[in-house]
């Protein structure tokens, strides 16, 4: 039997001073004053409900949850629901604003929000965690809707969840709301291609950003942190497109196998064993050690903060691009950056995700359903432009590409502002 191993971060990681600080970096840079600063720094909407939760064996217990919306300014509010057992207020605000800035990158029509409930969904049972999103639905469903603010899957929720949400909102308004939430199953108005959207959004631009330190994808290395819904696809992905991935990770530990690892086995095994601890077709390596190893590529795909200040220095990938939201401290950035490693920016490298939410709320709007080539062709020319926009605006400023991705999606955002003026 595994035990639950550390949390994945060895140092205090603080996103939200690190989003504030990214965007008054970003205000700083366009040139705008404090009172736009004061406009996008803090969220719209912000609540925190208590959800009761009735356990299996009778007793009550009352967990947290919150929804933040953190800007509406070019749409609804869109962004994912998480249960960890991490979940803070200050977390969800920084998920939030995250949100925003990805929405306006890739000039999808929305706003940034993000929610979640302390809870850890590993000890609780389907039917609890039912009850769970039912009540935490039913508590934020006020602030909630197709044109209001739309959930999605994130860490510790997947698709049985977001039927869940969506059934619960449905039928609290007397009628089927397939454009509540996005990333519902395939038979109740999901996307072909949304499960695995984030991962293969994450090696579009990986591929690209191999391509600009003139690594050739076919000779190149890489090492995934994490295993779970984004993790697991983009190592599938990588070996596709004919790299060697060299190790994973989890929660647990990790495997790694200097010849690549057999991702369809390994697969096989977590399928099994709900870990990739114990896979025989590997090595057992410490689990941080995935961030160290001499890779041409580095995926981060677990959660925030893995890259810190105590071990950026140590990062020997030639290339990072992240796959979890906030996967690189403010001072590991500027650590890689010093190192001449190449940071992909998660708001840029894991916004597949989102993009194909944006196609499953306008499939589910029309009532038209898109074949997977459709979603799939559509969301690489969809990164591919974005990592261009950003490369070339990361050159002409002579800044690193989270600085110019934060930049130009900020003022986008500003621009709605200014264009809509400020009522009253
Ligand atoms: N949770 C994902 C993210 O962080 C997807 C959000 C969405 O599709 O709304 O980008």
């Amino acid at each position: 039997m595994t035990t639950l191993a550390q949390p994945l971060t060895a140092a205090p990681v603080d996103p939200l001073a690190d989003a504030h600080a990214q965007l008054a970096s970003a205000v700083e840079l366009l040139g705008y004053d404090d009172g736009m600063f004061a406009l996008l720094v803090r969220p719209r909407r912000e609540v925190t409900v208590a959800v009761p939760l009735r356990r299996d064996d009778g007793q009550i217990e009352v967990l947290v949850g919150h929804r933040v919306q953190h800007n509406l300014s070019r749409g609804p509010a869109k962004g994912g629901l998480r249960f960890s057992p991490d979940v803070s207020l200050d977390e969800v605000r920084a998920l939030a604003m995250w949100m925003t800035w990805k929405c306006a990158l890739l000039d999808v029509p929305y706003g940034g929000a993000k929610g979640g409930v302390r809870i850890d969904p590993k000890l609780y049972s389907l039917a609890e965690l039912e009850r769970v999103t039912r009540r935490y639905t039913s508590e934020i469903s006020p602030l909630i809707g197709p044109e209001r603010d739309i959930p999605a899957p994130d860490v510790g929720t997947d698709e049985r969840t977001m039927a869940w949400l969506m059934d619960t909102y449905s039928v609290q308004h007397g009628h089927t709301v397939l454009g509540v939430t996005t990333g519902k199953p395939l038979s109740l108005g999901g996307s072909r291609g949304r499960a695995t959207a984030t991962s293969q959004g994450v090696v579009h631009v990986a591929l690209a950003a191999l391509r600009e330190r003139g690594i050739e994808p076919g000779r190149a290395t890489a090492a995934v942190q994490g295993f779970g819904k984004v993790g697991r696809h983009a190592a599938r992905f990588l070996a596709r497109a004919g790299l060697r991935v060299l190790a994973v990770s989890d929660q647990y530990g990790a495997v790694a196998a200097e010849a690549g690892l057999d991702l369809a086995a390994l697969e096989a095994h977590v399928d099994a064993h709900g870990t990739v601890v114990g896979f025989p077709g590997g090595d057992a390596i410490d689990r941080d050690a995935v961030l160290e190893l001499p890779t041409d590529l580095l995926v981060p795909a677990a959660v925030e903060g893995a890259i810190h200040a105590g071990n950026a220095h140590r990062v020997r990938a030639r290339v990072v691009v992240e796959g979890a939201n906030g996967p690189t401290t403010r001072e590991a950035d500027e650590i890689l950056e010093a190192q001449g490693t190449l940071v992909v920016p998660d708001i840029l490298a894991n916004a597949g995700g989102v993009i194909v939410s944006y196609f499953e709320w306008v499939q589910a709007n029309q009532a038209y359903w898109w074949s997977a080539d459709d979603v799939e062709s559509r969301l690489e020319e969809r990164m591919l432009q974005a990592w261009r926009q950003v490369l070339d605006h990361s050159r002409h400023l002579g800044v690193p590409l989270r600085t110019a991705a934060t930049a130009m999606a900020v003022e986008r955002v500003a621009q709605a502002h200014l264009q809509r003026g400020l009522y009253p």
